[in-house]
């Protein structure tokens, strides 16, 4: 007989973060004006629409997209000084944005107490190493056992790949045994749902209409806040399975 939770994966943007409605064509202004004040309004048009084709690509294909790539789409070269300071504006502008929900460490923390793995699963276009800072900064890096972002990889969520690589990064092999916590009924509960997994949502984002799927997954649990996973876990890790 074994636990009936061997790993607890989150969702970023939305979940382990509070949901900030952010202006995109402003997150460009910022990258642009630095990049090239003389066509800085072009091509923060130009990379918006880039941004909303990725998106799409990943609500109606689960295609998953990088920032430089995004950035090349518009003739923008990812890389020298020029990009750098310009990718510096872009991630200061986010940084309000960025700030772990107070709830987590202690979350974490207890879930790991308890022998329950933490992972991170996030539709993204943003580095694994900006990701890293960013947790690493709120003094969350080392409680998380296993991430992937789905920059690194093909697929996005909701699609099963995406959860799968999930599952291998945290070495775990039955999703039966994995609870999923997400912001997004589609891409997150959805998506888990079909690989196999519990899902608990947090219903608190202000999701764009054209990011939303056509589906919407029934989740296992409902929490208002993410310290409310806990006692959702502990219930789950009472029930035993056979092994
Ligand atoms: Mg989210």
């Amino acid at each position: 007989m074994t636990g009936a939770v061997e790993a607890v994966i989150f969702d970023w943007g939305g979940t382990l973060t509070p949901w900030h409605t952010v202006d995109l064509r402003e997150q460009w202004a910022h990258y642009t004006q630095v990049y090239d004040a003389g066509r800085a309004d072009e091509l923060a048009g130009l990379l918006l629409a880039a941004e909303e084709e990725a998106w799409r690509r990943a609500r109606d294909h689960q295609r998953s997209g990088t920032l430089d790539d995004l950035l090349r789409s518009v003739g923008v070269e990812p890389s020298g000084e020029r990009h750098e300071q310009a990718l510096a504006a872009y991630h200061r502008f986010w940084e309000p944005h960025t700030y772990i929900d107070p709830d987590v460490p202690p979350l974490l923390a207890a879930l790991r107490d308890r022998g329950v793995k933490v992972g991170v699963l996030s539709n993204t276009l943003w580095t694994r190493e900006h990701h890293e800072e960013v947790f690493r900064r709120d003094g969350v890096l080392d409680l998380i056992d296993g991430a992937v972002y789905t920059c690194e990889i093909e697929w996005t969520k909701p699609h099963p790949e995406a959860f799968r690589a999930a599952m291998t990064a945290l070495a775990v092999t039955d999703p039966a045994r994995v609870v999923f916590v997400g912001d997004r009924p589609y891409d997150d509960v959805h998506g888990a749902k079909e690989t196999g997994m519990r899902a608990v949502l947090v219903p608190h984002s202000a999701i764009p209409e054209n990011q939303k799927g056509h589906v919407e997954g029934d989740p296992d649990a409902v929490v208002q806040r993410l310290a409310d996973v806990l006692p959702v876990v502990d219930r789950w890790l009472g029930e035993t399975v056979q092994a």
